[in-house]
Parts: structure tokens; C-alpha cells; sequence
């Protein structure tokens, strides 16, 4: 985990932050840059994050691409 001070984060705007994500199972729960704290945080982008939020600097979490990855070797 490399979390920046909060004010050097990126702010939700500039992020297209959403609250709720509109894309499907990607969401801060499942990106690698979530903190799964109470209440959760993102290394890079201002709090208030929720488990459930988006933005575009979402990265999946490497068991999740491995998962993809075999289901697109063997699906
Ligand atoms: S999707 Fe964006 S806000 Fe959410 S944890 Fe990942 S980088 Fe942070």
C-alpha cells in the first residue's frame, strides 16, 4: 500500500468518481488501490470512498484478472 496525504489525492471529479458504480462488477472493493479500513479510503483519490464507488483509475486486483484470464483460456 503507497497511500499520498489526502490533500495530495486526486479529488472525485477529476477521477469521474461515481458513488455507485455503473460498471458492473469493477468497483473500489475490487480495484487494488482500495483500503479496506472503516471508514474504507483509496490510496490516491479523497475520501469519502465507498466499497461500492468507480473511478477511472479502477485496477482490478491481480486474483481477479487471473480469474478472467482463465475463464477466457478455458470458458
Ligand atoms: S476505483 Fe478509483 S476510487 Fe475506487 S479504489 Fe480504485 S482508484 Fe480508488
Amino acid at each position: 500500500v503507497a497511500e499520498l496525504p489526502e490533500n495530495e489525492k486526486r479529488s472525485h471529479a477529476s477521477v469521474d468518481y461515481e458513488a455507485q458504480s455503473t460498471h458492473g462488477n469493477d468497483r473500489c472493493s475490487r480495484c487494488r488501490h482500495f483500503i479496506d479500513a472503516s471508514p474504507p479510503r483509496c490510496e490516491g483519490v479523497r475520501s469519502p470512498i465507498a466499497a461500492g464507488a468507480w473511478c477511472k483509475r479502477f485496477l482490478a486486483k491481480a486474483h481477479d484478472l487471473a480469474r478472467k484470464g482463465l475463464s477466457e483460456l478455458y470458458g
